[in-house]
């Protein structure tokens, strides 16, 4: 394949001398600027270490180091690279996609800025009810005092605690516990005994109490406070009342709804404020109907649509509307004459949106709507999003840092974000790409490949040139892939066990949608980005499924925060027509964090830890020194390091700086207290093996079954890489994803399982989803079924089954384009997928 530019047009190059952060061996490689240079290698080779640990890293800290100490602060905070030096690095700007949940109340309109426009247009050219004072931009915002709605503050949506929220069950009395949104434990006994004081019926079934008491004890504001005698019989404390005996205590009495909306809005903890969510509903606010703002705000229209209905709209209708405006003239106002300077007003700013959106719409992004909240993209959408700005920015000479940009594209859409990466290397920018989709690796200008393996058998760069040279590079898995000399196996397709029949789904963009899923086999479900795959699988399908097994779905243990969408889980209709008597079991196995904080982590997660403890507890230095299992957690705190609470590192406070993270001067980073590390097994203490790779420990167990079982499936899942004490925030979404799999490979098999992955291959490399295959195909043997959400062709092509979801994004998709064998699907005339499919089953 010809280079795109002759190597002599580079701007010069980046020199990286021995870089060595995390497993880099003192790597030296020269980059071009002014190039789409593409970074390859199997998962964990390396790749990021060298591109966002060691390059954007040194950019950041040497602008960091530019601007006023207290800009700095202001900063996210990196580390210092392990690197001997660079030379000729730009400045850098990072895209890189989330590791967990974005936590931003964001939206499409205020990630592009196409909202702010959007208000000027309509505060300028926007047409006003006759008499009405013309409204500043800001007046259009939700999110200031002069546009929000007064009642909903601008959310749109009002939260109420209801009788039916609080009590679900009224047949219970008081003390039955039937206001179930009360505190549980001694607080909610407080609750009950106030009530016991006041005079209340606490053994009446709720619904037999009268309706001004039902009232009161939910909805009142009061909040008295009165002696309670604990324990006392209602009677008997009444007795006690009127002698005046002392009362245990003094309680304080609050109303239902009053304690789930302050907990709601107040509280600290996670857990809590998932506890009060589910107490509550959500309801549009009546004022505004959902719209956010001030009536007139509201009044103020354009192209016949207020400003909320306006961001409501998928971004190519918008698109379409503005085009006749920025025209100029197409649209013949009523007021033109009257106004020549409105019409002119919306002119450019119609041009300048529709210029911005074209962007937008070339990345594959025209289904979403300005409204649509960022925490419900996927990682990809936003960071296309984020990258859609940037090229609209007028910067040049700055190097994009950008991670796996293709993820969530269908190959169809994978050429727009090209051209847009073409767009920002034309303005006289640098992008380095990490990224696995062989589409964006031939288009390089330059490949840089790490590995060969993952961990400590990678980082090194096994090729630093233009692509054509890596087909000799015999070392990589890259060249393999990208010169199709991997051979591929011929398999046999397997039939369906039985259907599972989606009936009249209704969910975002679906509407009445009937669909058959095989069971027994491996079915992928394909489709252009938006086109409704994931509203169909991960959300209908899960959904309906685990109401009919009752609460059935194993998921991660959700640590995930409550917010406002666990109140509002929107809109899903349908029913399971048929086939859910040969399903036992749901497993949903995504790329949510296994864990947020350090202390979790693969050993702990898979509980392999527990079987490691154990044997540390049996050794006979611990059982000499009475030493039990729970010793030998960093969680518990006899065993752990009393400095650093069993964290491994402190927190360092500078002034004026950044604070940084430092190995715990106590423990040196092991994380346990002396006593503890003293006991050894088979020479090696429990930090030591909590730094052990799976690889090793695999070698170090393999007299241990359970254990060599729980690591086999690790290495199975290309995971023998990672160390067993790899905090959880280490982890990449796909490696999280991978040790889910992993965790429910080493269950016994007992079949009747239906599992369900969203976009699997998220991060991984060719030859890495060829493993992950291996897997999948093993759970379809032993008598499950696998349901897969996936744009890649090489998954699709090893799928018994093939169900394409389109034809287009957001309302031109929803339908299903076609169901077979992947032969058949890629033989179909209306289907996207189809023709790249062809290509990779040739
Ligand atoms: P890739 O981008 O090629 O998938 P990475 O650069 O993310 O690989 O990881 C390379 C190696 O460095 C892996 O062994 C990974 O576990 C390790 N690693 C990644 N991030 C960290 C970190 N924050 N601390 C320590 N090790 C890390
Ligand atoms: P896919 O998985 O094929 O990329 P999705 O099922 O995520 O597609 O999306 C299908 C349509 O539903 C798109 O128009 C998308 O914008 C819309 N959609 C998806 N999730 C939400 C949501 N949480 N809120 C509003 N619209 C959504
Ligand atoms: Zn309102
Ligand atoms: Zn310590």
């Amino acid at each position: 394949m010809p280079r795109s530019r002759p190597g002599a047009s580079f701007d010069g190059y980046v020199q990286v001398r021995g870089a060595r952060e995390h497993n880099l061996k003192n790597v030296d490689v020269d980059i071009p600027r002014n190039a789409l240079v593409v970074f390859t290698g199997v998962s964990g080779s390396g790749k990021s270490s060298l591109a966002f640990g060691t390059l954007y890293a040194e950019a950041q800290r040497r602008y960091l180091e530019s601007v006023s100490p207290y800009a700095r602060r202001l900063f996210h905070q990196m580390a210092v690279p392990e690197v001997d030096s660079i030379d000729g690095l730009p400045p850098a700007v990072a895209l890189q996609q989330q590791r967990g949940t974005p936590t931003t109340r964001s939206s499409v309109g205020s990630v592009s800025t196409l909202s702010n426009s959007l208000r000027m247009l309509y505060s300028r050219a926007g047409d006003y009810p006759r008499g009405q004072e013309l409204l500043y931009a800001e007046s259009f915002s939700p999110n200031t005092p002069q546009g929000a709605c007064p009642q909903c503050h601008g959310l749109g949506r009002v939260y109420e605690a209801t009788e039916r929220s609080m009590v679900p069950d009224d047949s219970l009395t008081i003390r039955e516990r039937a206001v179930a949104a009360w505190p549980t434990a001694w607080h909610g006994q407080n609750l009950r005994d106030i009530l016991v004081t006041l005079g209340h019926d606490v053994d009446t079934p709720w619904r037999d109490l009268p309706k001004k008491t039902r009232d009161w004890i939910l909805f009142t504001d009061e909040q008295p406070t009165v002696p309670v005698y604990a324990g006392l019989t209602p009677a008997e404390a009444r007795r006690a009342h009127k002698r005046k005996e002392t009362p245990s205590y003094q309680g304080t009495f609050t109303g239902a709804r009053k304690y789930v909306l302050q907990t709601f809005a107040g509280t600290e903890s996670a857990l809590m404020k998932k506890r009060v969510a589910q107490y509550l509903v959500s309801m549009a606010c009546p004022q505004c109907e959902g719209k956010r703002l001030r009536a007139e705000a509201l009044s103020v229209r354009f192209a016949g649509y207020d400003i909320t209905e306006i961001g409501r709209l998928p971004l190519r209708r918008l698109a379409q509307l503005l085009q006749p405006y920025a025209d100029g003239g197409a649209v013949a106002r009523k007021d033109a004459a009257k106004h020549p300077e409105k019409t002119i007003v919306a002119q450019r700013i119609a041009a300048d949106l529709l210029a911005r959106l074209a962007v937008l719409l070339d990345l594959g992004l025209g289904y979403l709507s300005l409204e649509r909240g960022t925490p419900t993209l996927s990682p990809g959408e936003l960071q296309r999003l984020r990258l859609a700005t940037q090229v609209r920015s007028s910067l040049f000479g700055v190097v994009y840092v950008l991670d796996e940009p293709s993820a969530g594209l269908h190959p169809a859409d994978t050429e727009a974000l090209l051209r847009a990466l073409d767009r920002l290397k034309a303005a006289g920018n640098s992008l380095f790409v990490v990224e696995h989709a062989l589409e964006v690796i031939r288009h390089a200008d330059w490949i840089v490949d790490v590995g060969p393996k993952a961990g400590q058998h990678g980082g090194q760069v096994l090729y630093s040139g233009a692509p054509a040279g890596l087909a000799k590079v015999a070392g990589s898995r890259t060249a393999q892939y990208l010169f199709g000399t991997e051979p591929r196996a011929e398999r046999e397709l397997r039939a369906a066990a039985g259907w599972l029949r989606l009936r009249g789904v209704v969910r975002n963009n679906l509407a009445g949608l009937d669909a058959d899923f095989p069971l027994g086999v491996l079915t992928s479900v394909s489709g252009v980005s938006g086109s409704g795959k994931s509203s169909l699988v991960s959300q209908a399908l899960v959904q309906l499924a685990q109401a009919q097994l009752g609460g059935g779905v194993v998921a991660d243990a959700d640590e995930g925060e409550a917010s406002m969408e666990d109140v509002d889980s929107g809109v899903l209709q349908g029913r399971i027509g048929a086939g859910m008597d040969g399903v036992r079991r749901l497993v949903q196995v995504d790329q949510k964090p296994i864990g947020r904080t350090p202390r979790s982590n693969l050993a702990t997660y898979t509980g392999l830890f527990d079987h490691v403890r154990k044997l540390f507890a049996a050794t006979r230095s611990a059982r000499a020194r009475h030493f039990d299992a729970g010793r030998f957690s960093f969680n518990v705190a006899k065993g752990r390091c009393p400095h650093c609470s069993g964290e491994g590192f402190v927190m360092v406070e500078l002034l004026f700086l950044p604070s940084v993270y430092a190995p715990c001067p106590e423990c040196g980073g092991a994380r346990y207290n002396p006593q503890t590390l003293a006991v050894r097994y088979r020479e090696h203490n429990i930090a030591e093996v909590l730094s052990m790779t799976v690889d090793a420990a695999w070698e170090f167990f393999a007299d241990e079954a359970p254990l060599r079982h729980a690591l086999d499936v690790l290495r199975a899942v290309g995971l023998g890489y990672l160390r067993l004490g790899q905090p959880a925030t280490e982890l990449s979404g796909g490696e999280a994803q991978r040790i889910k799999l992993a965790t429910e490979l080493q269950r016994a098999s007992r079949g009747d399982t239906l599992y369900v992955l969203d976009e699997p291959t998220t991060g991984l490399h060719p030859s890495d989803i060829d493993l992950l295959l291996q897997q999948l195909h093993g759970l379809v043997a032993s008598g499950n079924t696998v349901i897969v959400v996936e744009h890649n062709v090489q998954v699709l092509a090893a799928s018994d089954w093939v169900i394409d979801v389109g034809p287009g994004a957001g309302e031109e998709g929803g339908q299903i384009v076609a169901a077979g064998t992947p032969a058949e699907v890629a033989t179909s005339a209306g289907s996207r997928t189809a023709p790249y499919l062809r290509r990779a089953l040739e």
